[in-house]
């Protein structure tokens, strides 16, 4: 079912590793990282796939906290790192390399060399896939991830609300000056349903995504509600496609992965 590497521009750009893709947002707070480490689960457990992920997210990493790991990765013969894996997926992220609570203060080249590290200076061994949890935002660092990582493709994360959706534009614009395909956009906290009377709440307006997809010509994912259970369970490292298989949302997660 994999359709990207078909349309890759240049092709992967890491021995070893078939696809690279990227999990984006015009902005932060909008659950990339959430989605990223669930499709990245979705992808190794429900399509038993050999799955990496990469947190790109330098100021922000929240991978360890989501995929429940900690301590530094080893260093194989050859000085790379070996990635720590959890839940089937191998996870490489600045989090395991700096202080948790030390503030990030890098300027860009000090981001570029620590990106550079963890995507060739790590032992990722054989991948079907990688998933790239982006930076928020469409800045120098996403555009050179882009260029140096000859992504397969891109997916865009975006919450229904009108700003979000500006932002989420202004991404997939980005992604297309640089040839990578979008695959697609998925919407999150769609919508709330109250766990007292079952009445749907769209806090952040609705069906603006899907809205935005057909206006840019993009296919449209799916949309991920606005769960309790989604934010505890990526608070505690299990993300929700493994603690709750049967769920709605864990179809929905499931669902994306295997459209990929
Ligand atoms: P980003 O990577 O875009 O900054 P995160 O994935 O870190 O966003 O999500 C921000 C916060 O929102 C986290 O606490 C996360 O658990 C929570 N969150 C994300 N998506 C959902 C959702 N669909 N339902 C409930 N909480 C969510």
């Amino acid at each position: 079912t994999r359709r990207y590497s078909a349309h890759a521009p240049k092709g992967p750009s890491l021995d070893g590793v078939k696809d690279i893709i990227a999990v984006a947002s015009g902005k932060g707070g909008v659950g990339k990282s959430t989605t990223a480490v669930n499709l990245a689960v979705a992808l190794a457990n429900a399509c038993q796939l050999k799955v990496g992920l990469l947190d790109a997210d330098i100021y922000g990493p929240s991978v360890p906290t989501m995929m429940n790991l900690q301590g530094k990765p080893e260093v194989s013969k050859d000085m790379k790192m070996i990635p720590v894996e959890n839940h089937g997926v191998r996870c490489m992220s600045i989090g395991f390399l700096v202080d948790k609570d030390a503030p990030i203060v890098w300027r860009g080249p000090m981001v570029m060399s620590a990106l550079e590290k963890m995507t060739r200076g790590v032992a990722w061994g054989d991948l079907d896939i990688l998933v790239v949890d982006m930076p928020p935002g469409t800045g120098d660092a996403q555009l050179s991830i882009s260029q140096r990582l000859q992504l397969s493709g891109a997916l865009i994360v975006s919450t229904p609300q009108d700003i979000a959706l500006i932002d989420a534009r202004r991404g997939a614009n980005m992604f297309r000056k640089v040839e990578v395909p979008i695959l697609g956009l998925i919407e999150n906290m769609s919508c709330f349903k109250c766990p007292h009377c079952g009445e749907k709440s769209y806090i952040f307006g609705n069906g603006g995504v899907q809205r935005t997809a057909k206006e840019l010509d993009m296919e449209f994912l799916g949309e991920i509600p606005l769960e309790l259970d989604i934010r505890s369970s990526s608070d505690e490292g299990n993300p929700i496609v493994l603690a709750a298989p049967n769920s709605g949302v864990a179809k929905a997660y499931t669902d994306v992965a295997e459209k990929l």
